[in-house]
């Protein structure tokens, strides 16, 4: 079609009223199709929780200049990116322009952070006893949460709070230069909060957790606000529900891309366990990044790190279905990731827990409260 039959085209269709052109017609969302056979994977991890918030310092340690950056419980792909601008101010403030630096683990926060030190001019050399999709990260939700369990209320002090809110800040703005890739490594989607009994009623807490600071409306800004549906506006039979617009990351895929992107630049990945601390004296490179998650509570002897275990599982792919579920007072969240409809459930007994067993049950019970709300 030549430029001015398409224009021509173009203005014919703007004529017409909205409801005529199917691409504006409401279309009702696809069913989530949720039954415990059709469950292909479930992962646990851990999710590394310090009261005290993540540890970002440096500390001299046999000989080398460690820059610690551990300790982001259930935030750490939601604020990896303005954490790890953290981290390299540290470790631009010991290492030489162009230097080569070590970075240990390649979780979420490993994998940032040595982007990050590479996009500021150093070369990078990764160290790892696990790497994707054997690090805790893979068995992320991926939501951006950057307040879950981050820190505990008595430590959120108004200095604190504000690092947090421009860490938060920062990494929103990163996440979004990653949309838009075939991939799909990070995405917007619309969902519903759902909830049997309203929104006013507070939740129960989870056995042995702090109080957490609410961080949240200091963030707000940063997506759409939530609206109340009626009924007849939403796909559940007996419940209430909010929309949501929410940003979600497609885990394996933003693994992938970092990994690649990450060896393009020239980093080097190395298989290797550090099993003390003057095990990191035998690396070549002066300044080491730490990232290695619960991994420090045994490396360090961390006592300031509590495991909070967490397991998510996946049902079959279902491209059609674009909207995500949080299932209020059943803390059962439901994401449509690429690589499956991905079902998390809050345990009662997570937190301090570093238990990696599979548990089916618990996922299948997820899958089966999930099931009943589309009737
Ligand atoms: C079920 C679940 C759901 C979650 N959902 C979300 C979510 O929706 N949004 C969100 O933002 N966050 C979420 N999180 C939290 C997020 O996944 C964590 O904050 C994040 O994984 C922490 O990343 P990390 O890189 O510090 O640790 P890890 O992923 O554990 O990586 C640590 C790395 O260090 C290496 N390592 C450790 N010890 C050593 C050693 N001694 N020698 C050599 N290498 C070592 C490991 O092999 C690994 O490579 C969730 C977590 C869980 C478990």
């Amino acid at each position: 079609m030549r430029r001015r039959e398409l224009l021509a085209a173009g203005s014919a269709a703007c004529a017409l009223p909205a409801a005529a052109l199917d691409f504006a017609a409401p279309r009702a969302p696809a069913a989530m199709r949720v039954s415990t056979d059709r469950i292909i994977d479930i992962a646990v991890g851990i999710r590394p929780f310090r009261a005290q918030g993540p540890r970002i310092e440096a500390q001299r340690l046999h000989g080398k200049t460690v820059v610690h950056h551990y300790g982001h419980g259930g935030s750490g792909w939601s604020l990896s990116w303005g954490s790890a601008q953290r981290a390299l101010a540290l470790i631009q403030a010991h290492a030489k322009p162009a230097a080569r630096i070590a970075v240990i683990g390649a979780g979420a926060i490993g994998l940032t952070t040595a982007r990050t030190a590479q996009q500021a001019g150093f070369k990078v050399r990764l160290y790892a006893r696990e790497r994707p999709p054997r690090v805790h990260s893979s068995a992320a939700t991926g939501l951006w949460t950057p307040e879950s369990r981050i820190a505990a209320s008595e430590h959120a002090t108004a200095a604190w709070c504000a690092d947090w809110e421009a860490m938060a800040r920062a990494s929103f703005k990163a996440h979004q230069g990653y949309l838009g890739l075939p991939s799909g490594p990070v995405e917007w989607h619309d969902g519903f909060v759902v909830s049997d009994d309203g929104f006013d009623t507070p939740l129960p807490g989870h056995v042995g957790e702090p109080d957490y600071p609410d961080l949240y409306p200091r963030v707000a800004d940063l997506r759409p606000q939530g609206k109340a549906l009626q009924p007849g506006e939403h796909p559940f039979h007996q419940a209430q529900a909010r929309r949501f617009t929410q940003l979600v990351f497609n885990i394996p895929a933003y693994q992938r891309l970092l990994l690649d992107d990450f060896a393009r630049d020239g980093g080097e990945l190395v298989q290797r366990e550090f099993r003390t601390p003057r095990d990191l004296a035998r690396l070549p490179e002066a300044v080491i990044a730490n990232c290695t998650g619960d991994g420090a509570r045994t490396l360090l002897g961390d006592a300031s790190l509590t495991p909070v275990r967490g397991q998510t599982a996946r049902l079959i792919p279902q491209p059609e279905v674009d909207y995500a579920v949080i299932y209020r007072g059943h803390n059962v969240v439901a994401l449509p990731r690429r690589d499956g409809l991905l079902v998390a459930a809050m345990g009662e007994h997570d937190f301090g827990n570093a238990d990696l067993r599979p548990d089916r049950e618990h996922s299948e019970d997820a899958v089966r409260r999930l099931a009943a709300l589309f009737g």
